[in-house]
């Protein structure tokens, strides 16, 4: 499970808990949200231009 941020506002949508306000229960996967979702928060950035939380590396450290 991953957690994407929006690079505008900072919302973070988690898979864990999804975004039961927008239609996603707890578990939805990200690769489940529409492409054209928008942001609940800011309204002005859609799915593609979040970023994976983290600073975008890999799972393998630094
Ligand atoms: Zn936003």
């Amino acid at each position: 499970m991953s957690a994407y941020v929006c690079p505008v506002c900072d919302f973070v949508y988690d898979e864990r808990r999804g975004a039961p306000r927008e239609g996603f229960p707890a578990g939805t996967p990200w690769s489940a949200v529409p492409d054209d979702w928008t942001c609940p928060d800011c309204g002005v950035r859609e799915k593609i231009d979040f970023e994976p939380q983290g600073g975008g590396s890999a799972e393998a450290g630094e």
